[in-house]
């Protein structure tokens, strides 16, 4: 049932016209033709030309957990949907919202027992803000309102989002930005002066960290915004970084708000990523795992000691956080339950540990003496290759040569999705992946990269 040419190139001149595809240009829908996506399943989608993409990235941007075409997650947004599928929280609360809340409270020892729920990562990082803000001011220190990023941060695309991240072409596009947003340096191993180990590594980011926060004054800071693991780069850091970042927090009344939206829901081989640091952050964000992309659903998740310090200021209280039309959506948070039932019944935060394990190794293995290959890393099905001119001395290709984005162009045309951030290869495949998949993954990646380098 193959469409013709003719029917393709109609339908991408009008998706050009109609739909304004982000971050992709129109000349690129025209050369690539789209592509059009038609069907998926599991970890395969496929295009109006019949072809088949392996998908090394849960459906392109971390959202499909579960693969493609799940009939149990659809049965049960049907059975919801033809139930109650939506009202409003202002009128009503709802059952679904209130079960997946007491679960998400329930996946780990961390005390995160509030979730604000709301529609996308960039939604839950607002409402994150807005917490933090909400929190200090109950505690009379409304002047505790600025937001620390981190360079290479990514956290959405709202204004806050927006603010948040370090995009150059937002930050000019989209200028001004939101005020009150500060950005210190990020923590990156691989990139760390020649003489240190990693733990000292870590120990001077903090140090670093602090320092800013000392230069602009704790006063004025309500939180910062960090992930337990940057997806963008797979910045997997030393042990003791969050530890300390943790202690400074602690140390100048800062909450931290771990942006779990990429790497949260089983994607580290942990339900969350900062559990593999001995750390709670003060509010986690969620989104894309949440319903495995199934339906759009994020989440603000805080410490019974933030929504108790909240709760307890009458004057403001939460009323100040603002609440969205399609806040606990009931068909959302049933999607929601439902691939926290898969995953649970599956195992599959155990699977991605495991399966990503053997992928990391195996790159490891390949890559050991490769020239241009600097580093292999990652945590569970969250994978990074980063590629650079000089292995012996990390130096890397000059911007302009592109070579990430090259590798990224030719596995899609090999049919198999993978990432380029810069020159960071990267690979977020479905927590179903089985061990046949993973091969395959390793040896497609492997191919984009041995025809390009
Ligand atoms: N935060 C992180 C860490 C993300 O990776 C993303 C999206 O990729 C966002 C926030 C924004 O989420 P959304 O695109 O759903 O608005």
């Amino acid at each position: 049932n193959r469409a013709s040419d003719e029917q393709i190139e109609a339908l991408v001149e009008d998706s050009i016209r109609y739909v304004w595809r982000h971050g992709v240009s129109a000349a690129a829908t025209r050369t690539g033709r789209g592509p059009l996506a038609v069907s998926a399943s599991g970890v395969y989608v496929t295009d109006m030309d019949g072809n088949e993409y392996l998908d090394g990235l849960s459906g392109g941007s971390a959202a499909a957990t579960l693969g493609h075409g799940r009939v149990d997650v659809a049965d049960a947004v049907h059975a919801q949907m033809t139930t109650l599928h939506w009202v409003s929280l202002r009128t009503f609360i709802n059952e679904p919202s209130i079960e997946l809340g007491r679960r998400l409270a329930g996946l780990t020892d961390a005390d995160l027992q509030t979730s604000f729920f709301v529609s996308s990562g960039s939604e839950a990082v607002e409402s994150a803000t807005q917490l933090a803000k909400s929190f200090h001011r109950a505690r009379g220190n409304p002047g505790k309102n600025m937001f620390l990023y981190r360079k290479t941060g990514y956290h959405g695309t709202t204004l806050v989002g927006a603010s948040a991240s370090d995009n150059a072409e937002f930050r000019t596009w989209f200028a001004p930005l939101a005020p009150g947003f500060a950005e210190v340096d990020a923590c990156y191993p691989y990139r760390r002066p020649d003489h240190m180990t990693e733990e000292e590594y870590g120990d001077a980011c903090a140090d670093a960290l602090e320092a800013t926060i000392l230069d602009i004054g704790p006063e004025r800071i309500a939180g910062i915004l960090a992930e337990a693991i940057p997806a963008a780069l797979v910045l997997v850091p030393p042990a003791n970084y969050l530890r300390r970042l943790r202690e400074i927090c602690d140390r100048h009344d800062i909450l931290w708000i771990d942006d779990e939206v990429f790497i949260g829901i089983g994607r580290t081989g942990r339900w969350f990523g900062f559990e593999h640091f001995g750390v709670t952050p003060d509010i986690v964000t969620s989104s894309k795992g949440i319903t495995g992309g199934y339906v759009p659903l994020g989440a603000a998740l805080a410490t019974s000691r933030v929504m108790e310090t909240i709760y307890g200021d009458q004057a403001s209280g939460q009323a100040k956080v603002s609440g969205h039309t399609y806040a606990a959506h009931p068909t959302a948070c049933a999607a929601g339950i439902a691939v926290l039932d898969a995953i649970e019944k599956e195992d599959l935060v155990g699977n991605a540990e495991r399966v990503g394990e053997w992928m990391i190794a195996e790159f490891a293995r390949i890559y050991a003496d490769h020239p241009r290959v600097g580093d292999v890393r990652g945590k569970g099905l969250l994978i990074g290759i980063e590629l650079v001119q000089d292995a012996a001395t990390r130096t890397p290709f000059p911007r302009e040569s592109g070579v990430g984005r090259r590798v990224m162009d030719r596995a899609m045309e090999n049919l198999f999705m993978l990432r380029a951030t810069g020159d960071v290869i990267t690979l977020f495949p479905a927590l179903v992946t089985t061990m046949p998949d993973a091969r395959a993954m390793v040896s497609a990646t492997c191919r984009a990269i041995d025809e390009v380098l």
